[in-house]
């Protein structure tokens, strides 16, 4: 018998964009149903830390057009976020009440802020950054805002703080670690992004740790940490994210920081549950264990790669991690996967702006990070793509273009 109910995704972010765009673009004809939270229709999040939504219209980041949903007869429904899962149902609950069944449930709930931990944060003033409306409401502070505190140095506060300091804000940037971007890039490549910020005028104190935000009327005020109170009429923070997996978790899935899942992204509690993009933790070719990704790459390929899976292919997820973060006019790539204890080779590309990190794990090239030097980050992902063993001795001594005359080499090799 012919099953009636579809596929339901939870999320309407770039993961369940992907799940359904590809489920028809695979010619699936059964109902398909996206249950979002935001009122918006989806829309891509990398604009919101990077531009300054200055516009006449605010901000234009749409995916695709409404007419998108309608001509594909996919039913978007906004505003409403999904509470439960009812597994032996088959059925999810929406806070207003509604019962949708599925046959097939893809979970793309992404992530949420962490808090900033500190008392004040609940003053006007303060802000995080993740939807659309954050946006907004940031880019409408930055219109009168002065001295502007950032609390984090990864990818979102940096590029806030550049947005910042380009709409004429003091910048100061607050970072608990010992160095920015700890999580995502080498200490090596993090010393010059550093500089280059510093040169730029925004100042950047690392290992600080914020006690307080202060206000008054209201209204942030100041910012006290342990080495000296900065004066603030806006703080921005992002200090990392937390999969919205409980969902999942109240359903009886196995989670773990992201719903756990196979190398088809399908629940390893349910195969009739995936989870993609930034709430899922899964297998990779490329990782030691299970991993969970934050990143649009991710986002889109696992959605893609679930949606033909659900249309009848069967490939396992391999796509190659890459990460983009624009901070002014330094724009910073990553593509691999590179882990604490791996060897880090920095080469100086062939203008002062361009630098490339490679990170080696037993002699065997596992990332490129790069600086201002997009051509090489995309060798970079042709050659980790392929997997072609690229050995350090390939490296020596390169100062332009390195990884180029690396893949050369490899080919003569080979
Ligand atoms: P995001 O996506 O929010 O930018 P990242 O993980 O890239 O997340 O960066 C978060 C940064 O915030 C890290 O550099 C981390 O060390 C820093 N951080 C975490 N907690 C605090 C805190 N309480 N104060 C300042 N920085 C923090």
């Amino acid at each position: 018998m012919t099953s009636t109910a579809g596929v339901v995704v939870v999320g309407g972010g770039q993961a369940g964009f992907s799940v359904v765009s590809a489920l028809r673009g695979a010619g699936y004809d059964g109902p398909v149903t996206v249950l979002a939270d935001e009122r918006h229709l989806p829309y891509q999040r990398p604009p919101l830390s990077k531009k300054a939504h200055t516009g006449p219209d605010g901000l234009r980041v749409d995916l695709v057009p409404e007419s998108f949903y309608r001509e594909r007869d996919i039913d978007l429904r906004l505003g409403d976020d999904v509470i439960a899962l009812d597994r032996t149902a088959r059925t999810v609950i929406t806070r207003t009440g509604t019962r949708v069944p599925y046959d097939h449930l893809v979970l793309a709930t992404g992530a949420r802020n962490r808090p900033l931990p500190v008392p004040g944060a609940e003053l006007a003033g303060v802000h995080a950054l993740r939807s659309l409306d954050d946006a907004l409401a940031i880019g409408r502070a930055l219109s009168t805002a002065r001295a502007v505190v950032v609390v984090g140095g990864g990818f979102i506060g940096l590029e806030l703080a550049q947005v910042a300091a380009a709409r004429g804000a003091h910048v100061t940037v607050v970072e608990l670690a010992d160095r920015l971007l700890s999580r995502a890039v080498s200490a090596q490549l993090q010393q010059h992004l550093r500089e280059r910020h510093e040169r730029s005028g925004v100042r950047i104190l690392t290992g600080t740790a914020v006690q307080s935000v202060e206000g008054s009327e209201g209204r942030v005020r100041q910012v006290v940490t342990d080495r000296g109170t900065l004066p603030a009429d806006l703080v921005v923070y992002g200090i990392g994210a937390a999969p919205r997996d409980e969902l999942a978790r109240d359903a009886g899935l196995a989670v773990d920081d992201g719903v756990i899942v196979d190398e088809r992204l399908r629940s390893i509690s349910d195969p009739r549950i995936s989870a993609v993009g930034d709430c899922a933790r899964h297998p990779h070719p490329h990782a030691a264990g299970l991993v969970r990704l934050e990143s649009v790459q991710n986002a889109t390929d696992q959605g893609v790669l679930v949606g033909r899976r659900i249309a009848g292919a069967s490939e396992p997820y391999a796509s190659l991690p890459w990460f983009w973060s624009d901070q002014g006019d330094i724009k910073l790539q990553i593509a691999g996967l590179r882990a604490p204890a791996d060897a880090v080779h920095l080469v100086a590309g062939d203008s002062p702006e361009r630098l490339a990190a490679y990170a080696f794990r037993d002699d065997r090239l596992v990332a490129v990070e790069t600086l201002n030097w997009p051509a090489e980050h995309l060798a970079a992902r042709r050659l980790l793509g392929r997997d072609t063993p690229v050995r350090a001795a390939d490296l020596a001594g390169s100062t332009l273009g390195a990884l180029a005359r690396a893949r050369r080499a490899t080919e003569v090799r080979t």
